[in-house]
Parts: structure tokens; sequence; C-alpha cells
């Protein structure tokens, strides 16, 4: 018998990749599938204060995954964010917004992506008429994840549906979406906990570029001068994790000051100096660069990465 279709999103879990696969997971079973939500990682401060403010059990672990599993990836299509061995299992459906980033599948696959701030905006239309059914925790999810990723709609990634969908939820429900947003925010500014390695790894995606494997890590933020001030150890931390990852040349770290909306990037070595010139034409002669009105790595860092 065929068991549970496993729904889950990318490794350095964040809000939406994590909601989105229990939303996805309660669809699939009201519509009389079997599907169950995992995560590829511990969830971060901001989701896991989402996953209590709604009631909703946090998903398990994916701890390992064979040929014989059927799964659903929501919020990814990027092999290196995804278990080793994605290639090798039976995916049914791929549920993203992010760039194509080289996946491949063993069967044909369905595939829905749209350029939104969100996947479960996405899920939203794909849900059509059946969407006025979520329960409010349901519906409480897909509200926090638009504000997640949308940073309560400040990101250059928002679009005006994201914002409807979000509306219209928030006022179904009667959530104060400022109040929530902001609550959010404080849960994901509290980094006291995370060593430096954990700021490093709290929201990470590896990219190539000019031949290079990059790590590029971004940490969102009402509070910038409280990760700013460990600088040294962050950077300490990074040299010791290229040593440590034979398929990591560098990383990239970018504190995003969610409120001033503007992103600041740590220079500590020529790559990261040569980087950072090339891409945004900035002057490098600092151990770190203000880059004003950029929120997203999406939309406005990795589009403009180059060497
Ligand atoms: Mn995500
Ligand atoms: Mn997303």
């Amino acid at each position: 018998m065929a068991g549970n279709i496993k729904v889950f999103g990318h490794k350095s879990p964040d809000t939406d990749t994590t909601c989105s696969a229990i939303i996805w997971a309660w669809y699939l079973n009201s519509q009389g599938g079997k599907a169950k939500p995992y995560m590829l990682g511990e969830p971060n401060k901001e989701t896991a204060y989402v996953l209590k403010k709604w009631g909703v059990e946090r998903p398990e672990l994916l701890e390992t995954l064979d040929e014989n599993d059927s799964v659903v990836i929501v919020d990814t299509n990027n092999p290196q964010e995804l278990p080793e061995n994605i290639s090798e299992v039976n995916v049914l459906a791929i549920i993203d917004h992010h760039k194509l980033s080289g996946l491949s599948t063993k069967a044909p696959v369905e595939v829905m992506m749209k350029p939104l701030a969100c996947t479960a905006t996405l899920m939203y239309d794909m849900m059509g008429a059946n969407a006025e059914k979520m329960p409010k925790e349901i519906a409480g999810l897909m509200l926090s994840s638009i504000l997640s990723d949308t940073l309560e709609f400040r990101s250059p990634t928002t679009t005006p549906h994201d914002k409807e969908v979000g509306e219209k939820i928030a006022k179904k429900h009667g959530v104060d979406m400022a109040a929530h947003a902001s609550e959010m925010f404080a849960a994901k500014s509290d980094v006291s906990d995370y060593t430096d390695l954990g700021l490093i790894h709290l929201d990470s995606k590896k990219f190539e570029v000019g031949g290079k494997n990059l790590r590029v890590s971004s940490v969102e933020t009402t509070t910038p001068e409280t990760i700013l001030k460990r600088k040294s150890g962050i950077i300490a931390a990074i040299q010791a994790l290229v040593k440590e990852e034979s398929d990591t040349d560098d990383v990239l770290f970018f504190v995003v000051d969610i409120l001033k909306e503007e992103a600041t990037v740590l220079i500590y070595n020529d790559l990261t100096k040569q980087l950072i010139k090339a891409s945004f034409d900035v002057d490098v002669s600092n151990d770190t660069v203000v880059l004003p009105g950029v929120v997203s790595r999406k939309k406005q860092i990795l589009p403009v990465l180059k060497m």
C-alpha cells in the first residue's frame, strides 16, 4: 500500500516553506488524499512563533527518503536545498515561486510556479473555491507566510495579488495584520541564542556564481546592530565553514533591516570584495557595505551577483 505523500520545502526552513508544506498537506487530505508535512531542519524563531500562534503542531523532521517515497516539493526547486537523493524519489509535484535551478526528476512531474512573493499565495489560487474552506489555523499559516515572504508587503517581490490574498484572509478571520507582523518580526529578531554558525545557517541558500559555489546567507531583523556587533565572530565562523564544507567556496552574509529597508553585507576577503564591487558597483574599502533599498535576496541580490 502506498504510504503518505511527503510534503516538504527547503533546508534552513523559513515560515513560507514550513507553512506551505502544512497547508498543502491539509489541502491534499481535504481532497481525500493521504499526505503529511515534513521539515528539513529546525524552525527559525519566527516560524516557531507562527506555529504556536495558530496552534499548529511543528512538522516532523524528514530523516530519510527512499526511492519508494512519493513527495511534493514546495517553496524551492533547487536541488542544493533538498535531500541528496531527491532525483531518485517519486516527485509528484513542485509548487514554487523561485527561479529554475536545475532539479532533475526520474519521471514527468506536475509543476506549478509563478513569480508571486510567496508559495502560500500560489496555493490559495490552486485551491480555487476550496480556499474558502480553509480552517482559521490553515488560513492563519497562509497569511503568516505572505507577511513573512513580503516583509509585510515591503519587499519588491510583493505583487498586488499577494497583498489582496493577505488582506482577504485577515478580514475574514479578524486578524490585525500589522500587530501580527510585528510579533513575527520581533520573534525573528531575537537571535541571542544562535551561535555565529547558527546565524549563517538560519536562512542560507547555495548558488553558483562565476564558477564559485556560494552560500548566500541573509538574516532579516528589526535590530541589525545586534547582529553586526557580532561581525568578527561571524567572519570566523564563515572561515571555519568554508574549510569544513568542501562544496562551499565562500559565504556572502547579508543583514537585512526590515524597517529601514536596507541590507548590510560583510566584506572580509578578496573574493567578497570582488563580488560585492562587481555586483553592486559600490565602494568596498570598509568591512561592511550598506545597500539602501535592498531587502530581497531573490529579486535584488541573486539576479545581480557576478564576479
Ligand atoms: Mn522559503
Ligand atoms: Mn517562499
